[in-house]
């Protein structure tokens, strides 16, 4: 399988290439296409499999060629520590760097301040950990109304960490009319039933 065949612009492709790699991983080609084509996922991968450019990629895309909402962010990847959610807006950077999207990174341990500006002046993609997304949604600092894409990755780590409600929460605030994708490691039953309740018709995929 190569990257050519699984459906990114040209500009995504170039920012493969840049990042220096040859083919996609197993994870990659499978949801690549399925998330271009619009389809809820449940990825079973653990990190070092490429999943992060498994969905960061094709968002790009989606993100890129659909139209821009004032202020209101189309997409929401849900991290379970700010280390994770860091390195994700890494990549989103790394390959969203010929695109000019712009995104915010709501973690906590750091002053709100700079994160509510960037909100204030309009983002494409929001990078969170739950506990700081619901702050700032509590004090009435984003509308997650126009969020037709979610992500909610290391769904296993989340259930760890006790973030299973914040997520329904999040997810009962998003329109029910949104594509959502779910990468977890393992798969034991409450990350099962949260699949069955917020994901609709999704491909599994499993690596
Ligand atoms: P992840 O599992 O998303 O944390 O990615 C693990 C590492 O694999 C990261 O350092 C990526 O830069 C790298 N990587 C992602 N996709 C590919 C690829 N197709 N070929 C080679 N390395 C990759």
């Amino acid at each position: 399988m190569k990257f050519a065949d699984l459906g990114l612009s040209d500009e995504l492709l170039k920012s493969v290439t840049d990042a220096g790699y040859d083919e996609p991983t197993p994870i990659q080609a499978q949801a690549i296409p399925s998330v271009l084509m619009m389809r809820d996922i449940i990825g079973i991968a653990q990190t070092g499999t490429g999943k992060t450019a498994g969905f960061v990629l094709p968002m790009i895309d989606i993100l890129a060629h659909g139209r821009r909402r004032a202020l209101m962010p189309r997409s929401l990847i849900l991290e379970p520590t700010r280390e994770l959610a860091a390195q994700v807006a890494e990549n989103f950077e790394k390959y969203g760097k010929n695109h000019d999207l712009k995104m915010a990174l709501l973690i906590g341990g750091v002053q709100m301040g700079d994160q509510v500006k960037a909100l204030q002046e309009g983002v494409d993609v929001l990078i969170a950990t739950p506990g700081r997304l619901m702050d700032l949604f509590e004090r009435g600092k984003i509308l997650l109304t126009g969020c037709e894409l979610l992500v909610i990755d290391e769904a296993d780590r989340m259930l760890d960490m006790g973030f299973i409600p914040d997520i329904e929460s999040i997810c009962s605030k998003l329109p029910a009319q949104r594509q959502t994708l779910l990468f977890s490691a393992t798969m034991p039953p409450p990350i099962k039933k949260l699949a069955d309740r917020f994901l609709s018709n999704p491909k599994s995929i499993e690596v």
